[in-house]
């Protein structure tokens, strides 16, 4: 058994980024598992070393260790492109030269994540329009998609997507050089032997094009256990409550440092997992004893106003 934290450098960890690596972490050590860190950190212009260095000290306060790593996905970029070579050969893979604006003018947009369903464009594209166009833009690079995927989320069951109607040809390196998140992710949970992934449920709808990345680059996929999410209790009347973020400060761990001891904060995102009756200090260590699944809620949770106050 193999989990892992993920984190993405782009700042400091809120109580959203928390309450995923509290719940990988408890559900790998209760199952007597070993835990990987990987920071992801593809984008340059968005995450930095500086936080992943900050991410593991938070990690190591409340008490989160881990056995392997952290690895940096941007030392890893030959490794993508070897992942990204193996799969153009069988050519699933073709540039795309759409700008952000036409892609959001011409396609539908995603039903649950708010992404675009690519129509296809730059499908069939002659090796002679690739070339002129390249003179242009440098294109980003898409997979080729067909079929159904199905696969059993841990927390919230049975889950399918069409992803030619749902998705689209997704991109698995963008027109910067950057590699894409879904081929990052898959081609390293794969390598690294990760046997599961717990994460928020934003991204239970990406789950199906990680399933497909896998059986194409020949990788065993992990069981995925979806969270439900952390949300900020509204700002005003007839709001709806909304995704924590970076904006949100005072979820952020150093304010959160300011206020509570480690077990406080721990204990905290305990009880709203339901693994307590009652919102006290614990340790990491401890809950590990008794963590169960089943009480984990399925609901999105709104967190109260004293941790955010
Ligand atoms: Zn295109």
């Amino acid at each position: 058994m193999v989990g892992r934290f993920a984190p993405s450098p782009s700042g400091r960890m809120h109580l959203g980024n928390l309450f995923s690596c509290l719940l990988s972490w408890l559900s790998a050590r209760s199952q007597g598992g070993r835990m990987i860190l990987r920071m992801e950190n593809l984008d340059p212009q968005r995450t930095s070393r500086a936080y992943g260095e900050q991410i593991m000290r938070d990690l190591e306060f409340l008490g989160l260790d881990w056995d392997e790593g952290p690895y940096w996905q941007s030392d890893r970029g030959g490794y993508y492109q070897r992942c990204l070579d193996r799969l153009a050969a069988r050519g699933l893979v073709y540039p795309c030269f759409c700008s952000r604006a036409e892609l959001h003018a011409a396609n539908a947009p995603h039903a649950s994540d708010g992404e675009y369903v690519y129509s296809g464009k730059c499908r069939g594209l002659s090796p002679g329009e690739v070339e002129a166009l390249e003179k242009k833009r440098p294109p980003a690079l898409r997979l080729r998609v067909r079929g159904k995927e199905r696969f059993t989320d841990g927390h919230y069951g049975p889950y399918e997507q069409d992803l030619e109607r749902d998705c689209g040809d997704f991109i698995l390196r963008r027109s910067d050089g950057v590699f894409a998140y879904q081929l990052a992710v898959a081609a390293d949970d794969g390598a690294m032997g990760v046997t599961e992934v717990v994460r928020g449920r934003d991204l239970l709808s990406s789950t199906p094009r990680q399933l497909y990345l896998y059986r194409l680059l020949g990788l065993r996929p992990p069981a995925f256990v979806h969270i439900p999410m952390l949300l900020a209790a509204e700002a005003g009347p007839g709001e709806a409550p909304r995704r924590l973020s970076k904006r949100d400060q005072d979820a952020g761990l150093d304010a959160l440092r300011e206020r509570f001891a480690a077990e406080e904060i721990v204990g905290r995102l305990a009880y709203l997992a339901g693994q307590l009756d009652r919102p006290e200090a614990v340790s990491a260590q401890e809950l590990a004893k008794g963590f169960q699944w089943s009480k984990v809620p399925k609901e999105d949770i709104i967190l109260p106003g004293d941790l955010l106050a």
